[in-house]
């Protein structure tokens, strides 16, 4: 850190990103990437985009939004297009909190929540999950503050009905709820629905997990047409390019290509449902997770030892070491051969702590 960083920042906890190693070749089960390629037509329309490279992209995004609004049943004014979920979700903290507006999340949450209320210098609240690591909605209700809740929650998969959600946003038409719905497409009902009765609703979703293109960067958020400009405001006045071209020729592409978005989503959850069974086999116990990955746990191996010994046998996964959790590890569900080969070193590693 250098003098002149100002004293704003220099507090300031950055969030930390799970390793992305480059000095030897792991199966990486640490980051929730989806384990396929992005769709066929969505490397075409990016490769053919990239050249006009030379020219800045549409900054309104138009056709991408107008194609995602209809795979949404929205309108396109309901719909703002970003550089990756993160940061739809950073100018929800802009646009919607302040030291008069907290902002409330769970302890175990999505960890840039608290980096982002940091970075614009408000207040938050974490409100501690049940000792079943759930939301309770009723924790929510009767607060002022700007709630984020993810649906499915991360680290934990676990996932409130819609009916909840409703609850949580019915509860005061005076704050924002913004429902983070990064897993949503394995296996969870999606709040958009709620987004014409609501006006108080946002929920933002990825690219990056069930669409395969993490290494895009490409989010969105969908809420009413009066909500939308609020974010749209904070886009125009930090980058208005906020998607490139490239970026959003894929996107296209994988929209336009659903057949295969839904045989991934179809896939995902089945090599889930295999790895749980098989895992329980072993003695793990797990959350019910509805996410790409599973959260485990053993009472014969603590958190890091398995993270550690899964390393060493060249499988990365993510441990986090904080209160309540330390004794688990997240586990990216990804390709069916992959699963197996997790499996079959934890097996080893059972044998040997027998
Ligand atoms: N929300 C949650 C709950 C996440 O786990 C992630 C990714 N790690 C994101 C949002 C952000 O994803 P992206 O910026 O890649 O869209």
């Amino acid at each position: 850190m250098s003098k002149f960083l100002i004293d704003k920042y220099s507090a300031l906890k950055p969030y930390t990103p799970g390793e992305q190693p480059r000095e030897r070749k792991y199966i990486k089960l640490n980051t929730n990437e989806s384990p396929f390629p992005p769709s066929r037509c969505a490397q075409r329309l990016a490769a053919r985009e990239a050249r006009r490279l030379y020219l800045y992209p549409d900054p309104n995004v138009t056709a991408l939004t107008s194609l995602m609004a209809e795979e949404l049943g929205v309108s396109a004014d309901e719909v703002i297009m970003t550089n990756g979920s993160d940061e739809v979700l950073n100018f929800a903290f802009m646009a919607f909190c302040d030291e008069n507006r907290e902002a409330l999340f769970p302890d175990i949450t999505y960890g840039f929540y608290r980096v982002f209320a940091a970075l614009s210098g408000v207040p938050y609240t974490e409100i501690p999950l049940g000792d079943d690591l759930t939301v309770s909605p009723d924790d929510y209700i009767g607060r002022r503050g700007t709630v984020f809740i993810a649906n499915p929650n991360a680290p934990t998969g676990i996932a409130l009905p819609l009916s909840e959600i409703e609850r949580i946003v019915a509860s005061d038409p005076g704050r924002v709820v913004v429902v983070d719905e990064a897993y949503v497409d394995f296996g969870t009902e999606s709040a958009v629905s709620l987004i014409k009765k609501y006006d108080n609703l946002l929920v933002t979703g990825t690219f990056s997990k069930s669409r395969s293109m993490a290494g895009a960067r490409l989010g969105y958020g969908v809420g009413s047409a009066e909500l939308i400009p609020d974010l749209v405001r904070i886009k125009y006045s930090t980058n208005p390019y906020n998607v490139n071209r490239m970026t959003a020729a894929a996107g296209l592409g994988a929209l336009l290509d659903r057949k295969y978005f839904k045989c991934n989503c179809k896939k995902i959850i089945e090599n889930r449902e295999w790895t749980a069974s098989e895992l329980s086999a072993l003695g793990f116990e797990m959350t019910p997770t509805r996410a790409n990955f599973l959260f485990v746990k053993s009472d014969k191996i603590s958190g890091k030892e398995l993270y550690l010994a899964l390393r060493r046998e060249g499988i990365l996964v993510r441990h986090f070491d904080s209160p309540r959790i330390s004794d688990y590890v997240r586990i990216t569900v990804g390709s069916k051969k992959q699963m197996q080969i997790l499996v079959d070193k934890i097996k080893n590693l059972s044998e040997m702590t027998k």
